[in-house]
């Protein structure tokens, strides 16, 4: 496996920056995001790229920012979008886009830690999972979601398994139109699905004065038992306001791995 390939693989418009703070804001989604990268971006552009000239940027970013979600996560100002186009996010400060020189010693990381770092998904998702989730959501803002979203991909793979009794691999539903369209639709839930109403979430995780937790639905108060798909509905931050819309959520994924389980061969 190539160097940081989760980071910036080929497919698409495929790009995370999720470890660099880019959903760190509460009530992050794909607009907010983007005026955050578009206006450090052309800052950034605008400098001479000198430290002195680069550390100027910093309090004129800072003064035009978001609430940060989660202080402990630094929401790095030299995060932008790479490329033409807007289409790629990644590192403003890398060597590949300043003629060979590495810039990120003047990061608040430093050098090294940027350099270096790579997050859980390089431990715990297969090269044939991280590459699908790529292929199917070959977007800026949705890859990184997905692919930092271990639960999320796992358990599809699971409960589809479960359902085809025999095991699902990425690379079957890379090679098959029909069931990549419908992976692309889960993981797209990520972004529209319409119980994640709490700003201060960040999928399964719960932001509140500067500490964090593992938000757990609580099934009593909804007169029901636990869900088969728990994980999913904590990954794609749902709370509910009463059973019926638990109900309506379990059948969205229920139709939805039923469809996929249909056009499994
Ligand atoms: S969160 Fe992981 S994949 Fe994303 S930029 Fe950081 S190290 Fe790379
Ligand atoms: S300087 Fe470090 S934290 Fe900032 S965007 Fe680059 S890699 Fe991410």
């Amino acid at each position: 496996m190539a160097d940081f390939k989760y980071c910036q693989p080929d497919q698409g418009c495929a790009s995370c920056a999720a470890c660099c703070g880019m959903y760190n804001w509460v009530g992050c989604s794909r607009e907010l995001a983007r005026e955050v990268l578009e206006f450090q971006t052309e800052q950034y552009l605008k400098s001479d790229r000198t430290d002195s000239d680069l550390l100027k940027l910093k309090p004129e970013i800072f003064s035009r920012r978001p609430k940060i979600l989660y202080p402990v996560i630094y929401n790095c100002e030299f995060l932008g979008f790479i490329g033409n186009g807007q289409k790629r996010v990644g590192c403003l400060l890398h060597p590949g886009l300043n003629n060979g020189n590495n810039l990120r010693g003047i990061s608040h990381h430093g050098r090294e830690t940027c350099d270096q770092a790579r997050c859980t998904a390089y431990f715990y998702l297969s090269e044939g999972e991280a590459e699908l989730a790529a292929s199917a959501a070959a977007d800026w803002y949705l890859y990184g979601l997905c692919l930092t979203d271990l639960d999320l991909v796992k358990e599809f793979f699971k409960m589809a398994s479960g359902m085809v009794f025999q095991e699902v691999r990425p690379e079957t539903i890379g090679k098959d139109p029909k069931l990549l369209e419908i992976f692309q639709r889960y993981l797209g839930l990520k972004e529209s699905w319409k119980w994640a109403r709490n700003p201060l979430r960040f999928g399964k995780y719960i932001f509140q004065e500067g500490k964090y937790l593992i938000h757990r639905i609580d099934y009593s108060a909804l007169g029901r038992g636990r869900s088969r798909h728990d994980k999913i509905l904590n990954s794609l931050g749902s709370e509910f306001e009463n059973a019926a819309e638990l109900h309506e959520a379990e059948a969205a994924l229920e139709n939805l791995l039923q469809e996929f389980a249909g056009k499994f061969r």
